[in-house]
Formats: C-alpha cells, structure tokens, sequence
C-alpha cells in the first residue's frame, strides 16, 4: 500500500457497523487492523475486509480470467434480462386482471 493511501485510510472516520448498519451503508471502518495487517473498511453485510477482498478477487482472476467473466456475464445477464423480462410479464398481469376486474 503506497504511502498516501495509508494516510488516506488513517485519516477515515470511525463508524461501527451497528451504526452503518442502521444508516443503510454498504461498508463501515473500524481502524482496527484485519488478519492481514490491512488498515480498511469492511463490509456491513458479511464483515469481511475490502482490500483482502479485493486481493482474493485479482488473485481469482488471475488464476482463471475466463471463469470470472463468465460469472459476471451471467450477473448481468440475470440483472438485465431475465428478471426484468418476468417483472415486466408480472406487472402486464396484474394490469389485465385490473382492467378485467374494472370493465365488469
Ligand atoms: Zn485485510
């Protein structure tokens, strides 16, 4: 970690994950050192460390590059089509139902 960024982190504020949890934020900072020494925030949901995560990550990546983009192509393909797909065939539904209701 270069020098600038680590004063970067030092320099983040405190907040607990009780509080980013009720705030609604995705990460919280404790300032306490990870397992790995690393000075970072950490994830509300799963409590894991960002920068080991996002060492694990280039490390998965680099082992299999293939396997990653496929895994993301599917995300986006699910996030993109399929389920915007049936949320569209839900809601035409549920407007044909009402309407039927309505015209009797
Ligand atoms: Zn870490």
């Amino acid at each position: 970690m270069s020098e600038y960024k680590q004063l970067r982190t030092y320099m983040k504020e405190v907040i607990l994950r009780s509080l980013a949890t009720d705030k609604g934020l995705k990460n919280y900072f404790t300032g306490v050192p990870c397992v790995n020494g690393h000075i970072s925030e950490r994830d509300t949901k799963h409590c894991y460390c960002i920068e080991c995560n996002r060492i694990k990550a280039a490390k998965q990546y680099k082992e299999d590059p293939e396997k990653c983009k496929e895994a993301t192509r599917k995300r986006h393909l699910d996030t993109n089509g399929e389920s915007q797909r049936k949320y569209r065939l839900k809601k035409r539904n549920e407007t044909k139902i009402i309407n039927e209701l309505e015209n009797k």
